[in-house]
């Protein structure tokens, strides 16, 4: 099946996403596309950057066919910020009736989205970027108080996507939207390690979703900074469809794994470098980067040798873990929505003995498998590098000691089990968090 049939099998499943158009020169049916799904006015909502890309555009195809629009633009510069607040003075922009149609890419689109959702209302996105995947996803990555936190949602019930468009946008956009989609390679480790403990079993709808055409999305990054209009397509498509695998799921764990968690983290402290607030994307590929290069060690291991009994009776308990939280977030209300979310996956005793014998047990198999899957992080490295995405810590501004700190903490974020909770269960993180800081040694 090619990629536009998989998209419209998605669609035809997905409960909340009608319609999605991706083509070039596609923005010119954005009226008949609106009138297909929705009436009344529209309130176009962008930043400036997004305006300048599609919105004068959107704004002429919508007036032609008599429907009424009007703009809320807000700056591009500096970076508007993916918090609840922001999303939030959108929804109060909106005026009743209104139908809001987001024009631009990941931070535009999330807030739209959250603040589409709070009034119970639903949206259309006009894309500007092949930049994330969370056009078609049901959840909002955003900051509340401080803490990011994937927000549930609804989608965009329409989705039009000019490629005339994406492709004219800055390449390095592209490469963010590369890093992102390359960090499906270790969630798809992720969570076949949770399924073979019997933690979190994989969705054979959702899967192949998302695994089903990773290689060949991926397969070439030096097409995407030249702009070729049949790489920016393949990404795009894969990006979309990985959203859309989103909602099937009913979560991110298709698509979100360490990788994300320790981007989340640089993304909640609002990591800048060189004076601009660093992407989601370029987090994700340094996040990838990371957890790949744990994968090589943690496949260099032989789990058959563990002692599960010996491991749970040293394990930490839950205090311990409070304690490692408070140290390492500080007090406050980050450390307390941590501990939450640390609380929901913490296993000891008897229970966390069991697993690591099942562990044991599966490792014969599981790890061929997982090496098959997962990609060598140097083959990683090269193919975001011809990406135009970033590698290595340092590109971003984060120090190999922040990296090394980030590593391990990150797991204490999410209630989601990944090689970064098999590694501390197997008392075996601080080692591999030393082994995957990249060129340079240990910190
Ligand atoms: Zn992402």
């Amino acid at each position: 099946m090619t990629g536009p049939d998989l998209i419209a099998q998605a669609v035809a499943r997905s409960a909340n996403v009608a319609e999605v158009v991706i083509g070039r020169g596609v923005l010119a049916g954005a009226a008949a596309l609106y009138a297909r799904h929705f009436h009344g006015p529209a309130c176009l909502m962008a930043d400036t950057r997004g305006w300048a890309a599609a919105g004068p555009q959107v704004e002429a195809a919508l007036n032609a066919a008599g429907i009424a629009t009007r703009a809320h633009v807000i700056p591009a510069t500096p970076r508007p910020k993916p918090t609840v607040d922001l999303a939030n003075s959108l929804r109060d922009a909106l005026r009743p009736g209104e139908t809001p149609v987001a024009v631009g890419s990941g931070v535009m689109n999330d807030v739209v989205k959250h603040a589409a959702f709070g009034l119970g209302l639903p949206y259309m996105c006009v894309a500007t970027a092949a930049s994330m995947d969370g056009y078609t996803s049901a959840g909002a990555p955003l900051s509340e108080r401080g803490f990011k936190k994937t927000i549930p949602c609804r989608p965009a019930r329409v989705l039009l996507a000019d490629l005339d468009v994406i492709a004219a946008a800055p390449p390095e956009m592209t490469g963010w939207g590369y890093g992102d989609l390359a960090g499906k390679v270790p969630a798809g480790g992720d969570w076949m390690i949770a399924d073979a403990l019997g933690i979190e079993a994989i969705d054979d709808v959702a899967w192949p979703m998302v695994q089903g055409g990773l290689e060949g999305w991926l397969s070439h990054p030096e097409r995407i900074p030249a702009g070729d209009p049949a790489a920016i397509e393949g990404l795009f498509l894969g990006l979309t469809l990985v959203g859309l695998a989103m909602e099937a799921h009913g979560s991110s764990r298709p698509a979100s794994g360490a990788d994300h968690q320790i981007a989340h983290l640089w993304e909640m402290n609002d990591l800048h470098h060189g004076g601009q607030r660093v992407s989601h994307g370029a987090c994700v590929a340094v996040g990838t980067m990371a957890a790949l290069r744990m994968y090589d060690w943690l496949l260099t291991q032989d789990l058959t040798r563990i002692d599960p009994d010996r491991l749970a009776a040293s394990a930490p308990d839950l205090a311990a873990k409070a304690r490692e939280i408070e140290a390492g977030f500080g007090p406050g209300e980050v450390s307390e929505r941590a501990f939450i979310e640390t609380g929901a996956k913490h296993t000891e005793g008897a229970a966390l003995a069991a697993r690591l014998r099942r562990l044991r047990e599966v490792w014969p198999d599981l790890a061929p498998r997982l090496r098959a899957r997962l990609w060598p992080a140097p083959r990683m490295a090269e193919h975001l590098r011809a990406a135009g995405a970033p590698v290595e810590a340092a590109e971003i501004g984060v120090s190999r000691d922040y990296l090394h700190r980030s590593i391990l903490k990150a797991r204490f974020l999410r209630s989601r089990y990944t090689v970064l909770d098999l590694l501390d269960d197997c008392g075996l993180l601080e080692q591999a968090a030393a082994a995957s800081l990249g060129p340079g040694g240990q910190a």
